[in-house]
């Protein structure tokens, strides 16, 4: 309570906590007065929240519960994903390699090959490609997923791919193994309650500005709809630094195993921007824990239409691969 307040107002949240079903444990103290709310009726914990804090007599309102609960550590220790040959969440680093975008059956078989070659589990590439610009290049669309599923056939390669539309989902199910939700996207419900309806695992990005309460909110709303294969992916977060396009949260990675059971992977390419220090933060992710890369690889990163300047010629990709190898060694993993 605002210190100050009157016995009546006092009394009239004490009304309002009891009404809301909660068992109330105030501290009357000299100055001011604190009212703890026990119980765990069946409410929006923020509504109730934000009512009593838009009386005046009230300072403030703390929620002691997450907001989340499906997707917490508290419910559940370690989410595994099995995937073909592969497990995400399991002991093994998953790597996830390719262009930024779907550009030619030419290219997509060329990255797919080469990063298959080089050690990758899981095939990237964007047929539907969100861009702050409604000028820039929107994706192949329907024609880059078929090129996809070409390349799957091809080598083996899962493969992951972003939805941005719902009424696309159904589509995009039908080729990709996994549904990649994009960091402009984290918080469109729409979508996030339609990719909990489907029956593919969905890799869901933090939004560039988003906390990991927001986030971790985000894919509760995917578990709520029914899809319990739910994959965090940390890809930079907007800061005042401009050498970098993001800052690479890796801070994420033991905070997420803290605090959820989901796998958590590291996007390090559109987390720096620049090539030249994706090998180092794929590393440093490696430490720390991550799940599993997520990693743009290009035939020729010069000429890509999208996200060149971040994107890794296959060579230095099948390079990176092998040093981290040598360090999942190290740390008792396995690449
Ligand atoms: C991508 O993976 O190419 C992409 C667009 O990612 P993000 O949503 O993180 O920008
Ligand atoms: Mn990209």
């Amino acid at each position: 309570m605002q210190p100050g307040a009157t016995q009546e107002q006092i009394k009239d949240v004490e009304e309002r906590i009891l009404h809301f079903g909660f068992e109330i444990h105030p501290i009357y103290g000299v100055e001011r007065t604190v009212i703890a709310a026990v119980g765990a009726p069946e409410l929006d914990r923020s509504e109730a929240k934000e009512q009593l804090e838009s009386l005046n007599y009230v300072e403030s309102v703390t929620l002691v519960l997450k907001p989340y609960k499906f997707v917490s550590r508290k419910f559940r220790d370690r989410t595994v994903i099995p995937l073909g040959d592969v497990e995400i969440g399991g002991d093994t680093c998953v790597i996830m390699a390719g262009p930024c975008t779907v550009e030619s059956e030419q290219q997509i078989l060329e990255a797919a090959q080469a990063v298959k070659a080089a050690g990758a589990h899981i095939l990237r590439g964007g047929a539907y490609k969100p861009s702050t610009s409604p000028y820039s290049f929107h994706g192949m669309g329907i024609k880059g997923l078929e090129l996809l599923a070409t390349a799957r056939d091809a080598t083996g390669l899962k493969v992951i791919t972003e939805v941005m539309d719902p009424r696309n989902v159904e589509q995009v199910c039908e080729f990709a193994d996994i549904l990649q939700i994009g960091t402009r996207n984290m918080q469109n419900y729409d979508l996030l309650r339609e990719v909990g309806r489907a029956k593919k695992p969905v890799m869901l990005k933090r939004g560039m500005w988003a906390q990991y309460e927001e986030w971790l909110q985000a894919a509760e709303y995917i578990w709520i709809g029914g899809n319990e294969q739910i994959i965090l992916c940390e890809r930079g977060v907007r800061t005042f630094e401009t050498y970098t396009r993001n800052t690479l949260d890796l801070n994420a990675v033991p905070a997420i195993k803290e605090l959820s059971h989901l796998p958590i992977m590291i996007d390090p390419s559109h987390g720096t921007g620049r090539a030249s220090l994706v090998p180092s933060m794929c590393k440093a992710a490696l430490a720390a824990g991550a799940d599993g890369l997520m990693v743009e690889v290009h035939p020729n990163p010069a000429k890509a239409i999208k996200d060149g300047a971040q994107s890794l010629t296959q060579a230095a990709f099948h390079q990176l691969v092998d040093e981290l190898k040598v360090l999942a060694d190290a740390l008792g993993r396995t690449i």
